[in-house]
């Protein structure tokens, strides 16, 4: 498992994970750091390479941590006592999980330990929590490191910025994703449809357990094909073929990402940018080239527009199925 993480940081970020092991093999990181990258990117990754290089009991001749011994395998079950993670206790970070990182790492310096902190989405900091965090900054007790990680930097304070040695992580091209995602198991048939809607890679494998997302695939493309055939049937598979797929709010969000994806590959067929290499539904390529005989270019954008706004309905209080039936019903209307 942890042999798994570690390979995962060395193919998405290979210089990032190769400087990190260095500066520690020489002794030089510093107190505080800003991982500054989307999600998918490896930030966490790394923070919890560098804290397994720094505990390590058996590092490899590349300088990177061996991910068999016990404490590189606590650090990737999150139960090593001295590698502390804090995420948003719901939207925020608030000033009491700073207090406790505080509380560790002074016990820190009595003991003389080495201590990791890792702090997730560190823009939701309040600004009492943000505060208190800099104190430790500006005055760093014995052997500690943190790794404060966003995906915006400028949300972080500048007085927090300014005081940690800020990372930036380059983005992940898609066709590098591609290779990664295939080489971790992501299925063929939804290798383009997974990369489409996330970068990261333990999302993508969940969306891909029981063959969930190919179901919901299959079931999005079969009623495409009744829409761009203009069968009222495609209402009654909402019900059907749908629905009983969908469990809780965030399967609900991926149904219409799906649905958007459909629509937004026949818009690139239409404007003749789509790539065979990348197509996310290359079993409905038949209905596709139906609906660009059938529907005009303009009712195609309105078609598009209608599925983007299904987004906004979710955040309100209309039931699911409502929103994909009458979305269903707009849509024939149009074509
Ligand atoms: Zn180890």
């Amino acid at each position: 498992m942890a042999k798994e993480e570690i390979k995962k940081i060395q193919n998405l970020q290979p210089k990032l994970a190769q400087h990190f092991m260095t500066i520690i093999s020489e002794n030089e990181l510093t107190h505080a750091y800003l991982f500054v990258g989307s999600a998918g990117s490896g930030r966490l990754e790394l923070a919890k390479l560098a804290a397994m290089r720094l505990f390590c009991q058996n590092p490899d001749d590349q300088g990177f941590p061996c991910g068999v011994c016990n404490e590189c395998r606590r650090i990737i079950e999150k139960e090593h006592p001295d590698v502390v993670e804090i995420e948003p206790d719901g939207q925020s970070i608030k000033v009491d999980q700073v207090r406790f990182l505080k509380s560790e790492f002074s016990k820190s310096a009595v003991e003389g330990n080495q201590k990791v902190f890792i702090i997730f989405a560190a823009e939701t900091m309040t600004t009492s929590a943000a505060n208190s965090l800099l104190k430790f900054i500006e005055e760093p007790v014995g052997n500690t490191v943190a790794f404060l990680i966003t995906s915006n930097r400028n949300l972080i304070l500048p007085t927090i910025l300014s005081r940690s040695q800020v990372v930036e992580f380059p983005q992940i091209s898609k066709s590098q994703l591609k290779e990664i995602a295939a080489a971790a198991g992501i299925p063929a048939g939804t290798l383009n449809l997974s990369i489409s809607l996330t970068n990261d890679l333990d999302q993508m494998k969940k969306l891909n357990e029981n063959d969930w997302l190919s179901d919901i695939q299959q079931a999005v493309g079969k009623w495409f094909d009744k829409l761009v055939n203009k069968d009222d049937m495609a209402f009654v598979q909402v019900a059907t073929e749908i629905m009983p797929l969908v469990h809780d709010k965030k399967s609900q969000q991926v149904v219409l990402d799906v649905i958007t994806a459909i629509w937004h590959e026949t818009l690139e067929h239409e404007f003749q940018i789509s790539r065979q290499d990348s197509e996310v539904f290359p079993q409905q390529r038949n209905s596709i080239d139906n609906a660009l005989r059938g529907i005009t270019q303009l009712k195609l954008v309105a078609i598009m527009q209608d599925c983007l706004a299904t987004r906004r309905q979710l955040l309100g209080n209309i039931s699911f199925q409502n929103i994909v039936e009458s979305l269903t019903l707009t849509i024939l209307k149009r074509i």
